[in-house]
């Protein structure tokens, strides 16, 4: 049995989904590789642009405000220190930007493309601002040269992955949000002996120290606990559970990898902040578990949507997990 106060804290969890649809300008639009990080780009200029309003300081650095949209949710810091076992982590950013078509790289006039943005607590109050500069960026343009695209839809997602209903189009916003209710993610599971866990985009697993191409299954636990508890802690002002991790992890180091089919995907982004090309290589493939999982099932069934690794903002770490 799973400790019902585990699964209390987790369920506290609040999440929103919607995919942005846009119709490409009369240039085209051409993306580089990876796209989430040329839309995490372009959407933090944006967001700045519209959601900051702070004053300057005297060698001109921007003094954010308490009250800052921008601040809060691209400069998250922190009031206090975590303090627990996960250590002086970073603290996450309560939003994720995945690109919804890595494959393609341009888009002929008129085509679509879309961008899927999932948020976190508390900046789901910052949802209009979200939907403004999903707006707002299509105007300015995507991409070197500034390539236009119109934002025509936006839909929400539900829990089973769905398109539920639209909250954007013809320049009107929705009022009303409806989240995703955690208590329908967190699911009991019949036969909790064996899982496969799908890497879908490039997932930055550190232990030790390093990053690993063997996806172990506590590593893989590890980090959804970290990343799942994270943003409990940051953006839900919830206090971390007195939970046994220890016994956690250490049960989790019980369960054996059987399979293990990922491959070492490396990719590599402009950043303009540092100036230079950064590599962002990550695991993607398949592998099969077997043990008792069912101690980690509601974790597993979180970081679905919570992404799991480093680098989550631009959708990497997104995992899928099927119970065989
Ligand atoms: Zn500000």
């Amino acid at each position: 049995m799973i400790d019902s106060a585990i699964i209390n804290f987790l369920e506290e969890i609040k999440i929103i989904q919607f995919v942005a649809f846009y119709k490409a300008g009369n240039n085209g639009v051409r993306l580089p590789s990876y796209q989430g990080s040329t839309f995490r780009g372009v959407f933090g200029h944006v967001f700045k642009d519209v959601a900051c309003t702070c004053p300057k300081g005297k060698f001109g650095e921007i003094i954010h405000q308490e009250n800052c949209p921008y601040a809060y949710i691209f400069e998250t810091r922190s009031q206090s220190d975590m303090n627990n076992l996960l250590g002086t982590e970073e603290i996450p950013r309560p939003f994720i930007i995945s690109p919804e078509n890595s494959n393609q790289q341009y888009f002929a006039p008129n085509e679509r493309f879309s961008v899927r943005i999932t948020l976190f607590g508390k900046s789901i109050n910052y949802i209009h601002y979200f939907l403004y500069v999903l707006f707002h960026i299509g105007n300015k343009g995507f991409g070197k040269g500034k390539q236009q695209a119109e934002l025509r839809q936006v839909f929400l997602v539900n829990e089973n992955g769905d398109f539920q209903n639209q909250i954007y189009s013809n320049h009107k916003m929705e009022q009303n949000f409806t989240i995703i209710n955690s208590k329908n993610i967190i699911q009991p599971v019949k036969d909790t002996s064996a899982i496969r866990a799908h890497f879908i985009t490039p997932t930055r697993l550190k232990f030790n120290g390093h990053y690993t191409d063997t996806p172990e299954f506590h590593i893989v636990l590890r980090s959804a606990v970290r990343r799942i508890t994270s943003l409990l802690y940051y953006h839900h002002d919830q206090r971390i559970l007195d939970i046994d991790f220890k016994k956690l992890f250490k049960n989790a180091e019980e369960v054996k990898l059987v399979q293990s089919d990922v491959e070492w995907y490396d990719w590599e982004r402009y950043s303009n902040r540092q100036k230079e090309r950064m590599k962002l290589g990550g695991i993607v493939g398949k592998a099969i578990y077997e043990g008792d999982l069912e101690p980690f099932i509601p974790w597993l069934q979180l970081a679905e949507w919570t992404h799991i690794g480093k680098n989550t903002t631009f959708g990497l770490g997104k995992i899928k997990v099927v119970f065989e």
